[in-house]
């Protein structure tokens, strides 16, 4: 079975566990148009994939093994048992989207394709593949880029990829944790609550909790943000200033040159 399979099994399991505790423990009750929402967030996270797989197909992969063919990179380099190099592998992937994503924010012309994400206004395991289409693919070579500079394993790149799409489901979801659970997990694992306030309208709130799967790069590079200051219980999420956000697949593609 090839590693597309692979991670494509996973992604439903993953999907399909987190839509069925959402429906237990929903953080917000959904609303009532939000299976349409649904489509369309998968959709945009169909054609991302697609998108990559036609342009630049397993780009990562394949670099991967280019670079480990041509015995370069710092980490080959180093002569490194091969478990450290995994291991190192997966945590420089893991740190390098942590970056991609603060600069997405940052950067005007990245954030008109980033906004699409965040023009969700409700949070559930379908938003984790809500990305444009064009963030998918800078997403691709930006990583690609660090794959071969540092000479990254070609089963790091697939441990990571698995486990950051698995990451990414578990903390988009709806779901409403134990706050003592939360307090604990959040000690390591970004939670559904802590991702929520990256999500919020209030722009000082969206600029935190950039983290895809570890809190430790929002702890260390002082994006890490809690909420215990705030009125309401949990954040409103969207973008401030687009009422009605757009919302149809057409619209969505169309919004960074908008
Ligand atoms: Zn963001």
């Amino acid at each position: 079975m090839s590693d597309t399979w692979i991670r494509f099994g996973i992604f439903l399991a993953m999907f399909a566990a987190m839509s069925l505790l959402e429906r237990a423990f929903a953080l917000v009750p959904p609303p009532p148009e939000r299976r349409k929402m649904q489509w369309v967030n998968l959709a945009l996270g169909a054609l991302g994939a697609l998108g990559g797989r036609l342009i630049v197909p397993l780009l990562a992969t394949v670099t991967a093994w280019v670079t480990a063919q041509a015995d370069l990179g710092l980490l080959t380099l180093a002569r490194l048992p091969s478990v450290v190099e995994v291991c190192l592998g997966i945590v420089a992937l893991d740190l390098a989207i942590y970056w991609q994503h603060r600069w997405m924010h940052a950067v005007p012309a990245l954030w008109r394709l980033h906004r699409t994400h965040h023009l969700d206004e409700h949070l559930d395991a379908s938003a984790a593949v809500r990305f444009h289409p064009i963030e998918i693919l800078l997403s691709a070579f930006w990583r690609a880029a660090v794959v071969v500079a540092l000479g990254i394993p070609v089963l790091a790149v697939l441990l990571f990829e698995i486990g950051v799409n698995a990451a990414a489901i578990f903390h988009h979801a709806n779901l409403r944790l134990p706050a003592s659970g939360d307090r604990l997990l959040r000690l390591v694992v970004v939670t559904p609550a802590m991702h929520r306030v990256h999500h919020s309208v209030l722009a000082a709130e969206q600029r935190s909790n950039f983290g895809f799967s570890v809190t430790w790069w929002d702890r260390l590079f002082g994006s890490y943000r809690e909420r215990s200051d705030q009125v309401l219980p949990v954040p409103r999420v969207g973008v401030e200033g687009t009422v009605p956000a757009p919302q149809t697949l057409r619209e969505l593609l169309a919004n960074p040159i908008c």
